[in-house]
């Protein structure tokens, strides 16, 4: 279930519905009791929703600061709780977990957030450097990974909404969990579509780190190049005249696919709006 990538080492909702996670192994750190209050819940008198938990020191000191010093997963999950109603705990756990993925473990019914998927995303943008941002924005590396990571909240949310809500579809898990997080970031506006846009390149980037071999295609993931092209054509399928330049030559997105992107934007919004239908907040359903 994990958010993988060619590399094998990286595993990855406010939906905007009106309009618009295999375990680790186990950190050595306790943990860190002022992260109570970013446990809570968001919302009285609920025992249920996203939390995050912090693992401090050893491998995953950094990834930790990163996360916590940018609320990443803090506002992911409080997009979450303002979006679906969950009756249990799903805790976002942020700790080492050694060469496993980010996953939802259904054993634990936790996600693990790897500290060495942190590092990775870190590493990859910054290797490449102004050339990952779209018009060469050199501060727009930091705002990418930020992106990423929060790509990867809401893919592994998926498959913990999929596990604890019983919810039943066709087609493979994986890219209805990449589709949850296109509806969550799109149904930001202008900068949720920049966000999908930078988990596009990730994608893009893996992919060109490492080809595809005939094992990846026996993969229950779809491809790195796949999923890149998938993220692009949601962003261009919700706003296609502000994404022009997705399409066509030296674009993210061909011209024959263009066309059908706002349908297939249509079917994965909606989709999950249904899959989610008497499991959405009141006010989530009115948002745009
Ligand atoms: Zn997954």
């Amino acid at each position: 279930m994990g958010r993988r990538t060619g590399n094998g080492t990286r595993a990855l909702l406010t939906l905007a519905l009106a309009a618009a996670v295999t375990g680790c192994t186990a950190g050595q750190d306790a943990a860190d009791p002022a992260d109570a209050a970013s446990r809570r819940p968001h919302g009285k008198g609920s025992s249920g929703g996203f939390v995050v938990q912090y693992r401090t020191g050893g491998k995953a000191a950094s990834a930790t600061a990163y996360l916590r010093t940018r609320r990443i997963l803090d506002k992911a999950a409080e997009r979450l709780n303002d979006t679906v109603q969950v009756p249990h705990r799903i805790p976002f756990v942020v700790r080492s977990c050694g060469a496993a993925e980010p996953a939802y473990d259904p054993e634990t019914g936790t996600i693990d957030f790897c500290a060495e998927h942190v590092d990775e995303i870190r590493d990859r943008f910054a290797h490449a450097g102004q050339g990952a941002g779209r018009q060469g924005d050199p501060d727009a590396g930091d705002a990418h990974v930020a992106a990423v990571l929060e790509e990867t909240a809401y893919h592994e949310s998926a498959h913990a909404l999929i596990d604890r809500l019983g919810l039943r579809f066709t087609g493979r898990e994986e890219d209805v969990a990449d589709q949850l997080a296109a509806v969550l970031l799109i149904g930001q506006g202008r900068a949720g579509e920049t966000k999908a846009l930078a988990a596009a390149t990730d994608y893009a980037l893996a992919a060109k780190e490492t080809p595809f071999d005939a094992t990846d295609l026996l993969d229950e993931h779809s491809l790195d190049g796949q999923r890149a092209a998938n993220y692009a054509c949601y962003v261009y399928g919700a706003q296609p005249a502000r994404h022009e330049d997705l399409v066509g030559a030296g674009g993210r997105v061909t011209e024959d696919r263009a066309e059908a992107c706002p349908d297939e934007w249509e079917q994965a919004r909606s989709g999950w709006q249904q899959l989610l239908a008497g499991h959405l907040k009141r006010n989530a359903s009115r948002r745009r």
